[in-house]
């Protein structure tokens, strides 16, 4: 089973039961510990996320803004989704027992398309004595059938411990974890900097040895601005979970409202040239999976999968995710290139020349 569409699913929950220092949130000082619920049923989302609406089976990889396990409905909504025939990816802690408990009693059917990625918060681990935990709950998602990628962010204060984190890992999982750059989230300049006070040269160095494709594709990557075509819009969303809202991908600017109306046809349109990001900030979902189809790249799952180690257990997953977007879905000609990049550049000025009259209109009604 290939991907037809490829959707990044945030839910807006910045509560969490661990405290990382390079946390994003809590480097914005954004952290609440308030879990708001979903704005819709779950079933309506389910209907609202049919196979049928978005036209094939999608890749739904969910994120919370805190620990994405932590709302007592994540395991239903999982649930959801995968019943609806999806593939779902969980970034997790992977501290919150119980929650694993419920999701590896789902139907085994369905567990074959569930993969998780464990986030390796080494030294919260260890201040909390879960580090047990932590390995056993990805024991216990694998001889349930489901597949998972371990990945650990670098960071200046895991250095020294770098060679602790190889040896526990090849020893719990047989391999060492994928690298995750870490993003400066506070006191940006024009660029998106690293969170390090090692040179950019020491930084790649010390991810080079743990021998990661993710940590390599992410770096090359890393702040280069994309101008080429993209078919986010088309082949793939950015969606918040609790509310409902899709765009075409991160500061688009323009997002619709998908769960109010679940038999409201999508309407699919690629951004074009347009990107609004200063670079492709998640690319190793998005451009492994082949968003842009003129840059040749390697496969969502060789960034991830260690197949020495059998991270990922079922030949669903296999397929999916060593798949790319255009196997599924037809390329644009030449015409309906230039037509969908012109007609975005023009909604988006007229976009943003309303929402300028509507503030200064606001500000004198405020002084009047
Ligand atoms: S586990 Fe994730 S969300 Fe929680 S504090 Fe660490 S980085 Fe932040
Ligand atoms: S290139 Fe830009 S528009 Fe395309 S997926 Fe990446 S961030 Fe989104």
């Amino acid at each position: 089973m290939k991907i037809k569409r490829f959707i990044e699913c945030l839910i807006p929950v910045t509560a969490c039961n661990l405290k990382c220092s390079y946390c994003y949130v809590i480097q914005r000082d954004n952290r609440t510990l308030k879990i708001p619920p979903l704005d819709y049923p779950i079933e309506q989302i389910g209907r609202a996320l049919s196979k049928k609406r978005f036209g094939g089976t999608c890749y739904f990889s969910i994120c919370g803004a805190g620990e994405t396990l932590i709302p007592k409905y994540m395991p239903d909504l999982i649930h959801e989704i995968l019943s609806q025939g999806h593939f779902v990816n969980i970034t997790t802690n992977g501290t919150l027992n119980d929650r694993f408990d419920q999701i590896v009693a789902f139907e085994p059917e369905l567990l074959k398309r569930l993969n998780f990625s464990f986030s390796f918060h080494y030294l919260e681990l260890i201040r909390l004595n879960l580090l047990d935990d932590f390995f056993d709950n990805i024991k216990k998602i694998k001889k349930a059938g489901c597949s998972f990628v371990l990945q650990i962010n670098l960071c200046d204060e895991y250095l020294p411990y770098w060679d602790e984190i190889k040896r526990i890992s090849k020893e719990r999982v047989g391999a060492y974890p994928q690298v995750a750059a870490t993003r400066k989230e506070i006191n940006l300049k024009n660029n998106i900097e690293l969170l390090t006070d090692l040179t950019k040269e020491e930084y790649v160095a010390k991810g080079k040895e743990f021998n990661s494709p993710l940590f390599d594709f992410t770096m090359k990557n890393f702040n280069v601005k994309r101008k080429e075509f993209c078919y986010a819009g088309d082949w793939s969303f950015v969606l918040n979970l609790q509310t409902g809202m899709l765009s075409k991908c991160y500061g688009c600017g323009i997002a619709k409202n998908i769960f109010e109306n679940p038999d409201k046809k999508i309407k699919f349109e690629a951004i074009g040239k347009n990107c609004q990001s200063r670079f492709c900030m998640n690319s190793s979902h998005f451009m492994s999976l082949g968003i842009i189809p003129s840059i040749e790249t390697p496969s969502y799952g060789e960034l991830r999968n260690r197949k020495s180690a059998n991270w990922y257990q079922s030949d669903e997953i296999k397929e999916a995710f060593y798949s790319k977007l255009k196997e599924s879905n037809m390329e644009y000609p030449p015409l309906k290139k230039a037509y969908v990049t012109v007609k975005y550049r023009v909604s988006f000025f007229v976009i943003n020349v309303l929402r300028k009259v509507k503030y200064s209109f606001k500000k004198i009604l405020k002084k009047v």
